[in-house]
């Protein structure tokens, strides 16, 4: 038998993070190989594919070949239970990253060798230091003649201001790609393409830098190895956990994922180095993951993957304890009591019911719409997690309704995709409509594809004059005099809290220099 703290201690919690076409697919299907997850290389691609065939609006995904939504595997690997959340590469659904990135307790950041540092690279590590997230760097497709492996550090260093700490050296790139060093082992792994990908394309692996099968193997390029692995020893940081752990660090890998190479030496690092469950903030204490009461937080919300059942599921991290099939947990925010007798959780091959749940773990809760976004359950302690934010959208279009009679249906197509995250909902002070807004214009299509077919809704959206929009709290009289001097621009959002919809930037500007006292905040927490 082991131990509530055994249990939570081998679990590793983490999502995997990159610019699109860097290799997070191929590198999530690698992973899932090592834990035994999926047999044949591939599965992934075709599950991504598969999934959704019984849902048509999943087509706008394939037919623009991104991944709007999020998924959990969880695999067995070494001692430990690995939960790795699947996040959407493409800007438009960044929220949905966001949030996934909440419940995680690390991530892998993919670098493409060829491009370095991209664009959603940086977005991406900005939102992991709002919460100082561990990070361990891959960097793939060495295969390919890429950037020098020193001028891809500095890039890291120098725009990602994150220190780098080689663990792995490459030899070689390109067409004379030949392995890497291991610099905390002491250790060279040969790739060789030849081989299968079931072995990690390596043909041998040796013991020591001064080992004389280097020389055999490498020839001069052995003398060049020693130089560059004094020169790195000397010149980049040495592995550091406590600044991993911070955030300030990020140990570094090199390899290929299409091919298999370096990925195990990844993994290991996820079991090693990688934090155990972290203990999460509420409004009024740190909850610990060992406690023996189970709590955690909803960070997603889906519509179930099969539209005729209009059931959605809810992504419940564990933050304390253990979860077991018919516990009855508190909703803290309704304060309601129910029994979870059907949570399940997303294996790498199948769905499946799951008895127990630990600290760490991801469950997926089926529900009618009862549970909402950012939402606590606990065993009865009136907790609140923090910190799942909302993002001021930046784009707002109108909902026109084609056939009137539709109203309820419209409404409630909204409110739903609203609460689950597809869109926000606005609705102005003064008059019916009702305002979507979106962090990335795909978020429209998305929602009026699926009006369409789970509502049975014809909507279109035309662009309405607002340029941003602001949460806002203060005294109901404040309230009132902003109300008086604003009327077309104050609203509420789909949860009912109080918004500022600016029709410019220096409409904003006017308002929060006469209306000090108010706070206008860009973010908002759900819960
Ligand atoms: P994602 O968009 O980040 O999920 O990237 P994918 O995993 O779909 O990979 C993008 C492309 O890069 C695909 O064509 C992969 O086959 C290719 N790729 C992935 N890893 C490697 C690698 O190690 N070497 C090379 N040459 N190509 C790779």
């Amino acid at each position: 038998m082991t131990t509530l703290r055994e249990e939570i201690d081998r679990r590793r919690t983490f999502a995997i993070i990159s610019h699109p076409d860097a290799g997070k697919t191929t590198l999530t299907e690698k992973l899932l190989w090592f834990g035994g997850a999926i047999q044949v290389a591939g599965e992934v691609r075709a599950r991504k594919a598969s999934r959704h065939a019984t849902s048509d609006w999943m087509e706008l995904e394939k037919q623009r070949g991104i991944s709007v939504t999020s998924s959990v595997m969880q695999f067995p690997y070494r001692d430990c239970m690995i939960n790795l959340l699947d996040t959407p590469g493409h800007e438009d659904f960044s929220e949905d990253t966001y949030r996934t990135l909440t419940a995680v307790d690390s991530a892998v950041m993919v670098i493409d060798s060829v491009k370095g540092v991209e664009e959603r690279t940086i977005k991406l590590l900005d939102v992991c230091r709002l919460r100082d997230t561990p990070i361990l760097t891959f960097i793939n497709k060495l295969d390919r003649e890429g950037r020098s492996p020193v001028d891809l550090l500095d890039e890291i260093e120098d725009v990602l201001k994150i220190q780098c700490a080689p663990i792995t050296w490459p030899i070689g790139m390109g067409k004379g790609f030949r392995g890497v060093y291991h610099l905390v082992e002491d250790t060279i792994a040969f790739f060789d393409p030849t081989q299968p990908s079931e072995k990690g394309a390596t043909s041998e692996v040796i013991q020591g830098l001064d080992n004389p099968r280097l020389d055999e193997l490498l020839g001069s390029q052995a003398d060049e190895l020693r130089l560059d692995v004094e020169l790195v020893r000397g010149a980049s940081h040495s592995f550091d956990r406590d600044a991993y752990l911070s955030g300030k660090q990020c140990p570094v890998f090199f390899g290929s994922a299409v091919n298999n190479f370096g990925v195990r030496s990844l993994l290991d690092a996820v079991v090693d180095m990688s934090p155990t469950p972290l203990a999460r903030a509420t409004e009024t204490r740190q909850v610990d993951p060992h406690e023996e009461k189970f709590s955690g937080f909803v960070f997603k919300i889906q519509a179930n993957m099969d539209p005729k059942h209009r059931d959605r599921i809810a992504f419940l991290r564990v933050c304390s304890g253990r979860f077991e099939r018919g516990m009855k947990v508190k909703q803290v925010a309704g304060g309601k009591t129910l029994a979870i007798n059907n949570a399940i959780t997303f294996m790498a091959r199948d769905r499946s019911t799951t008895d127990e749940a630990y600290a760490g773990d991801i469950i997926g809760i089926p529900n009618h719409g009862t549970i909402r976004l950012g939402e606590t359950f606990t065993e009865g302690e009136n907790l609140r997690f923090t910190g799942i934010p909302s993002f001021a959208p930046e784009f707002f279009q109108r909902a026109i309704l084609r056939n009137p009679l539709k109203m309820k249906q419209l409404q409630k197509g909204l409110q739903q995709l609203a609460e689950e995250g597809a869109t926000q909902l606005f609705r102005p002070s003064v008059s019916n409509e009702l305002i979507l807004g979106a962090v990335g214009t795909l978020q429209f299509d998305v929602v009026a594809y699926r009006l369409k077919d789970e509502y049975d809704v014809d909507a279109v959206f035309e662009s309405c004059p607002i340029n941003t929009a602001r949460w806002i709290k203060c005294s109901d009289e404040d309230f009132r005099k902003l109300s008086d001097l604003y009327p077309n621009n104050v609203g509420t959002d789909g949860a009912g809290d109080r918004v500022y919809l600016a029709s410019s930037r220096v409409n904003l500007q006017l308002a929060q220099e006469r209306f000090p006292n108010v706070q206008f905040s860009e973010t908002r927490e759900v819960h």
